[in-house]
């Protein structure tokens, strides 16, 4: 889409100015409003601005970045490698930016996307420090009645939600946390200001990504750190360092063909999938293949056998593998014994991490791990943390305790559908889309990595693009015809739910307490909330599209 076609925009402003009339107090209009200025929320509104759209973007945070704007913990970084972890949708974007390193840094990746807002000037349609608080549909106009914390009232045919997967921190109930006398952070709202842990005693709380990537910096600063374990991970080294700058001129001379071939892969992303079973290969053979991933570092490693993540027997040899790992790195037997997963435990059940020097941080004398899964967390104290057996004195707390993930920030939303349902209403007992984009009685409303979709099980970037530019084109789709509503059908939607949930139970999955299953926050429906398989999931896309939107319903 070039821009509005003519005749056409005259029906399309009509719908915008009799919204405007139904509104008591002033009220701005758009064609869209994008909630959230990430990776998300940066692409769409470029992307309909170079349809012809009116769009803005509300952004809660005081700056662009999403993800990279919140999680400034020391160490945060990417786990896809940055030459992949980055837009594809420029070549010129893509060529220009230098990668100083293999995974980027928060600081870098932030950099990244304030690039991004400025090359393409998006900043004056992005409002920040504003909170979108509610989004009503109107039947009557086929109009979404957006309103803000800061009491801005907006009228938008379209409303997309770009507010992220991991944005909704979790912090758990624990007794007695606002007693706590010291200074609190939770790694996903981390200040900007630098925070100094020299000669401090701290405790932290959790040991998924987040925890491992603190964990190694925090253990060089602090006096003491105690690491309050509930569950060992599965971690394999990034094997981060220097992107060698002709490597990367390397890559850039290619970077269409590395880019497809990610596209091609399951994960959004080139793990140099084995197409081999990891039991149909010799102990010593699998050995070496193990060995040399781990050399080469990160989630490639669970590209080592095509069923690891389908077949019980094929994971335990790689999470036997990891275990062995963890003994020979640890120097404490007994601690590695705590470090390591059970052989109950699925590697990648629960996302990969992927490390730098978390294991061997343990062996230093100012570190303590302590199981709080054999005696659990009772209270958090004025001075520190008591569980059933010990108390615990520091005097920074540091919560790494996860995010209400893939439906908590949409649900902190009163978004209210076609006859006045509430998303939440509509979700109780989990999240059900069409295709993680779409929700039945919430017409015009478009989600991106929406529960559904393959979002958090790939590189994320790639998927965001894949659902901007399909969104992109719907819009163009129905502007093209005049139409001025698109609503998903039950049976589309049921269809599609049942068709996510089949392929996860193929996998295991389903077999852990994960996020991806809701199992992290108490009370959430234990529903698998990704959908596996990037390839297939895209295919099915532009085959809705190509049929004129099989599966939806247009007016
Ligand atoms: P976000 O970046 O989360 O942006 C959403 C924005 O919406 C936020 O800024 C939020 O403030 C805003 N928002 C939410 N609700 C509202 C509201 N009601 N009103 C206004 N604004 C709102 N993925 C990978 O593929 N590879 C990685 O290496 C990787 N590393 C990660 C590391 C960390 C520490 C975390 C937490 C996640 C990581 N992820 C990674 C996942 C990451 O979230 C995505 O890759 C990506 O950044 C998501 O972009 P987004 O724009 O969809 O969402
Ligand atoms: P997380 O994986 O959900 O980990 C939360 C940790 O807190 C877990 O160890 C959990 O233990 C623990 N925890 C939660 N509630 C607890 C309680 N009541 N008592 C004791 N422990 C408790 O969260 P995260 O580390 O922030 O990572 C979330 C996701 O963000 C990752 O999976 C990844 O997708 C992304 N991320 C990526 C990177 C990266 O490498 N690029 C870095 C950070 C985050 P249990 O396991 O027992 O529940």
């Amino acid at each position: 889409m070039e821009g509005p076609v003519p005749e056409l925009a005259h029906r399309w402003r009509l719908g915008v100015e009799s919204a405007a009339m139904t509104n008591a107090t002033a009220t701005s209009e758009l064609d869209a409003v994008i909630v959230g200025a990430g990776f998300a929320g940066l692409y769409m509104l470029h992307k309909l601005r170079g349809s012809g759209l009116r769009a803005r973007i509300f952004e809660a945070g005081s700056g662009v970045g999403g993800t990279w704007f919140w999680n400034r913990y020391p160490g945060a970084r990417c786990d896809v490698e940055s030459m992949e972890y980055s837009f594809k949708f420029d070549d010129a974007l893509q060529q220009e930016w230098k990668w100083s390193e293999r995974y980027s840094e928060q600081p870098e990746i932030m950099r990244y996307l304030n690039h991004v807002a400025d090359r393409y000037e998006l900043r004056r349609d992005i409002a920040l420090e504003t909170r979108v608080t509610s989004a009503h549909f109107d039947e009557g106009t086929s109009r979404w009645n957006v309103s803000t914390d800061r009491g801005d009232r907006v009228s938008a045919n379209f409303c997309i939600m770009a507010t992220g997967c991991l944005s909704s921190t979790n912090t758990p109930e624990f007794p007695g946390l606002d007693s706590f006398a010291g200074r609190v952070f939770h790694t996903g709202k981390w200040p900007h200001e630098p925070i100094d842990f020299t000669g401090r005693r701290v405790g932290i709380i959790g040991t998924g990504s987040s925890a491992i990537q603190a964990i190694p910096i925090i253990a060089k600063q602090a006096r003491h750190l105690f690491v309050f374990q509930r569950t060992p991970n599965f971690s394999v080294p990034a094997q981060n360092g220097p992107l060698d700058p002709e490597v990367q001129e390397r890559i850039k001379a290619h970077y269409g063909e590395l880019r497809r071939l990610g596209s091609q892969m399951p994960f959004g992303f080139d793990v140099q999938l084995n197409e081999k079973s990891a039991l149909e290969v010799s102990e010593a053979e699998r050995e070496a293949e193990y060995e040399q991933r781990w050399k080469h570092g990160g989630l490639p490693f669970l590209g080592s056998y095509a069923d690891l993540l389908y077949n019980k027997e094929a994971n335990e040899t790689a999470a036997a593998f990891i275990r062995r790992k963890i003994a020979e790195i640890v120097k404490d037997p007994k601690l590695a014994a705590l470090l390591s997963p059970e052989p109950t435990d699925v590697a990648g059940c629960k996302r990969l991490c992927s490390d730098s020097g978390y294991f061997e941080t343990f062996n230093r004398s100012n570190v303590t791990l302590v199981d709080v899964r054999s005696a659990p967390i009772e209270a958090i104290t004025p001075t520190g943390l008591s569980t059933g057996k010990e108390t615990f004195a520091f005097d920074d707390l540091i919560l790494a305790t996860g995010f209400d993930a893939m439906t908590g920030s949409l649900l902190r939303v009163d978004i209210r559908g076609a006859g006045g349902a509430t998303l939440g209403e509509r979700w109780a007992e989990g999240p059900r889309t069409y295709l993680g984009l779409s929700v039945v009685g919430f017409p015009n409303l478009f989600m991106i990595s929406g529960p559904g979709s393959p979002s958090v099980l790939t590189n994320m970037v790639v998927s965001i693009e894949q659902h901007v530019e399909w969104i992109a084109e719907c819009i163009g789709y129905l502007r093209s015809k005049g139409l001025a509503r698109i609503e998903a059908t039950l049976d589309a939607q049921n269809d599609w739910v049942a068709h996510v949930n089949e392929v996860a139970d193929s996998s295991l999955y389903p077999r852990c307490n994960s996020w991806y299953l809701g199992a992290n926050v108490p009370g959430k429906p234990r529903v698998f909330m990704p959908y596996l398989g990037f390839p297939p999931y895209v295919e099915k896309c532009n085959q809705v599209a190509s049929r004129g939107y099989e599966g939806f319903r247009l007016g």
